[in-house]
């Protein structure tokens, strides 16, 4: 472990003596010489005030009499605590799950959980990623608002370029299509992330500007790899925004042509964000785009407002299960319910599942022993430009033999 976080003060609340006197023992003999014992939240909170007491790290239990733990993470929040919490609690894993989400909501980093009774081993893991965790805090906090103005002006100039991310088939391994991911290449703020500026173009009613600049790029570059003689779908993310006039068919079908692409090239991976006024329109332009034989394909499944709703309604041929769901699925029972039913249901209805968010290769595992058609994910690839591709192609291949990632009587094609 790194020698800088020992020197991180400490702060473990609990009401139970004997719980505070044994966390206090783990904690020396793993080196961390700075720590506070509390008995009760109110004491705790005045330790928090005071800059030259503020712990680095909270070890919080969940259950107290007086205030709870899920009211101190109020109080926490108030006080603007910058610091780091492990939640410690002798209640059953889904309420330290939903606790841990909602630390999360509170954007309080927080390093994971414990159950009770804590083992030495657990608690060593988690104070091994104070280190990563303390070098990362100041980047992700401030992120910028970015204006229409800004946007727009992006747009307009082309700093926004594709990134594509592979999805692979798992039970060859072979590279089946990609999905188009936006980037912004700032000239100043370097690259922005479209958590940062999706939303925003749609509030700014600026989505269908933005969707056609990725679909005129996505499409040219399927052209071209097309021409090289790469069999691949690309996938372009629709949001529902897109879905309220009806041109938008128009414009997919003309960029299509233009860029020399059969529809069943091009999969629209649509995603709901936001509660539908009037569904009719969106539903004829999926029809008819449908019609023309695009694919359709239900992204973040399990998430969003309606998702069996539209399932029911729309001829989707894919469903991507939510990355949410399918990392850790292995060893979450709540998440391997989610992933096997969302499964389930795409076998069911005969269409293919993908699973995002494929980060490692326990991930990977489960993918296989459950059938899922389809992985995409960090284990495979992180998105990347398009010249990228090929050369990771090669990497792939190698990869699959050598770490044994298929059958190896099924070859990759
Ligand atoms: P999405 O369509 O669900 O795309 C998958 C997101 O998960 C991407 O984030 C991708 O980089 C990320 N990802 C891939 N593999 C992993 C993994 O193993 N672990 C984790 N933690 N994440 C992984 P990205 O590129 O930041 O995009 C976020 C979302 O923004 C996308 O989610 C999509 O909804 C939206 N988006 C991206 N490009 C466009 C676009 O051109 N138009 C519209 N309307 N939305 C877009
Ligand atoms: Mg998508
Ligand atoms: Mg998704």
């Amino acid at each position: 472990m790194n020698t800088e976080p020992h020197t991180t003060r400490i702060l473990i609340l609990d009401d139970d003596p004997f719980i505070l006197k044994l966390l206090h023992r783990m904690l020396a003999n793993m080196g961390f010489a700075s720590v506070i014992c509390c008995e009760n939240g109110v004491e705790a909170l005045k330790l928090l005030e005071d800059t030259a007491t503020r712990p680095g790290l909270i070890l919080l239990d969940l259950n107290m009499p007086g205030m709870d733990g899920i009211e101190f993470i109020r109080h926490l929040v108030g006080q603007k605590f910058t610091g780091n919490l492990i939640l410690v609690s002798g209640e059953e894993e889904r309420m330290l799950q939903t606790a841990e989400k909602l630390v999360q909501a509170h954007q309080i980093p927080i390093l994971g959980y414990l159950q009770k009774p804590v083992q030495p081993d657990a608690l060593r893991v988690l104070l091994m990623k104070l280190a990563t965790t303390s070098a990362h805090n100041g980047q992700e906090k401030h992120q910028k608002i970015y204006s229409a103005g800004e946007i727009k002006a992006a747009i307009d100039s082309g700093e926004l370029i594709n990134y594509y991310q592979p999805k692979v088939k798992v039970a060859t391994g072979a590279v089946v299509g990609v999905e188009t991911l936006v980037r912004w290449r700032h000239p100043v703020d370097g690259m922005v992330y479209p958590g940062q500026f999706v939303h925003a173009a749609e509030q700014h009613g600026l989505i269908d500007h933005l969707t056609q600049a990725v679909i005129r790029q996505a499409f040219i570059q399927a052209g071209i790899w097309q021409k090289s003689g790469l069999e691949l779908k690309v996938a372009v993310n629709v949001s529902m925004d897109n879905l309220t006039s009806l041109d938008f068919q128009d414009v997919v079908v003309k960029l299509a042509a233009e860029a020399g692409i059969l529809p069943g090239k091009i999969v629209l991976e649509i995603t709901e964000s936001q509660l539908m006024g009037d569904i009719r329109i969106s539903l004829e332009i999926l029809a008819r785009l449908r019609l023309k034989r695009f694919h359709l394909s239900i992204d973040d499944f399990g998430t969003g407002h309606s998702s069996l709703a539209q399932l029911r309604d729309i001829p989707f041929g894919e469903l991507k299960i939510d990355q949410g769901f399918v990392h850790h699925a292995s060893t979450n029972e709540t998440l391997r319910a989610i992933y096997d039913a969302s499964l389930a249901l795409a076998k069911q209805l005969n269409i293919e599942a993908v699973a995002e968010g494929v980060e490692d290769r326990e991930d990977w595992e489960l993918l296989r022993q459950t059938g899922c058609d389809l992985a995409q994910g960090n284990f495979i690839s992180r998105p990347m430009p398009a010249e990228a591709l090929a050369g990771w192609m090669d990497q792939w291949h190698t990869r699959i033999r050598d770490e044994s990632l298929i059958t190896s009587n099924t070859d990759p094609a």
